[in-house]
C-alpha cells in the first residue's frame, strides 16, 4: 500500500527539524522583501515542502508557520532539507537530473492533489518554461504527459486490484472530474475504465497464478501533450 510520506527520512528529519528555529521578526522581514543583504546572515528553510533558500529567494512566499531558520545551508541540510533549485545556497548548482527527481518524486507522492504546472513550478523552485524543457529533456515526457501517464497508471492499478468504484478511483488519482476521466483514460488505454476492469478480470482468471501482471504497462506511448 502506497502512502504520501516517504519512510526512512521522515522519523530521523522529524528529531532533526528540531534543530531550526522560528524566524525572528526581522529574519521573517528579510524573507518577504527578499532581502539581498540578508544573504549569509541565515538560511530559511519550508517544512512543508522540504526544500532551504537564501533570504533573498524569489521563490513563492512561504506560510511563516512552515519556515524554520538554520545558520547555515550546512545545518539546513543536515536536518534533511533540499537546497533550493533557485537560488542555489549552497552555492552549487543542483544537477539538473536531481531536480527532475525531485519533481518526479513529488508527483509521485501527490498524484491525488491538484497538480498544475504553476503549483509545481512553486513547490519545486523553478519556472514553468524551464521546469518543462529540463524535465523533457532528461524524462523524455513533458511533465503533463508524466503526470497523466502516473494518474492512469495508478488507476488502472487500482480498477484491476481493487473494489473501488470508478468515481473513487477517479478521485484517488487526482481526477475527480468523472467524465473528463473516463475521455482521458479511454484516449491512453483504448478503453474505459469499465471496459479496463472487465478485461483485467478475465485476464486474470485467465492467468491465474502465472502473472502478477502489471497493468500500468498499458500505456507505453503517451504522446498527447494537452493539459487539462
Ligand atoms: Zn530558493
Amino acid at each position: 500500500m502506497r502512502t504520501s510520506n516517504r519512510s526512512g527520512l521522515d522519523g530521523r528529519g522529524r528529531d532533526k527539524l528540531a534543530a531550526g528555529r522560528p524566524a525572528s521578526d526581522q529574519q521573517w522581514e528579510a524573507i518577504i522583501a527578499c532581502d539581498n543583504a540578508s544573504n549569509g546572515a541565515f538560511i530559511y528553510a519550508v517544512t512543508t515542502t522540504r526544500i532551504f533558500c537564501r533570504p533573498s529567494c524569489k521563490s513563492r512566499e512561504p506560510k511563516r508557520d512552515h519556515v524554520v531558520v538554520f545558520d547555515s545551508a550546512r545545518d539546513a541540510a543536515g536536518a534533511g532539507f533540499r537546497a533550493c533549485k533557485r537560488c542555489k545556497p549552497t552555492g552549487d548548482r543542483l544537477p539538473d537530473q536531481e531536480w527532475v527527481h525531485q519533481i518526479t518524486d513529488y508527483i509521485d507522492t501527490h498524484l491525488q492533489e491538484d497538480l498544475s504546472l504553476e503549483s509545481l513550478s512553486q513547490i519545486c523552485h523553478g519556472s514553468v518554461f524551464h521546469m518543462h524543457r529540463t524535465f523533457k529533456r532528461l524524462q523524455g515526457e513533458t511533465p503533463v504527459q508524466y503526470i497523466q501517464h502516473r494518474r492512469i497508471a495508478e488507476a488502472s492499478s487500482l480498477l484491476a486490484r481493487s473494489g473501488l468504484g470508478i468515481a473513487e478511483v477517479a478521485a484517488k488519482v487526482g481526477l475527480p472530474n468523472v467524465p473528463y476521466f473516463t475521455t482521458l483514460f479511454k484516449r491512453k488505454t483504448g478503453m474505459t475504465p469499465a471496459e479496463f476492469r472487465t478485461t483485467a478480470m478475465k485476464n486474470g482468471e485467465q492467468d491465474k497464478g502465472k502473472d502478477d501482471g502489471d497493468a500500468s504497462q498499458v500505456n507505453p506511448n503517451p504522446v498527447d501533450a494537452d493539459r487539462r
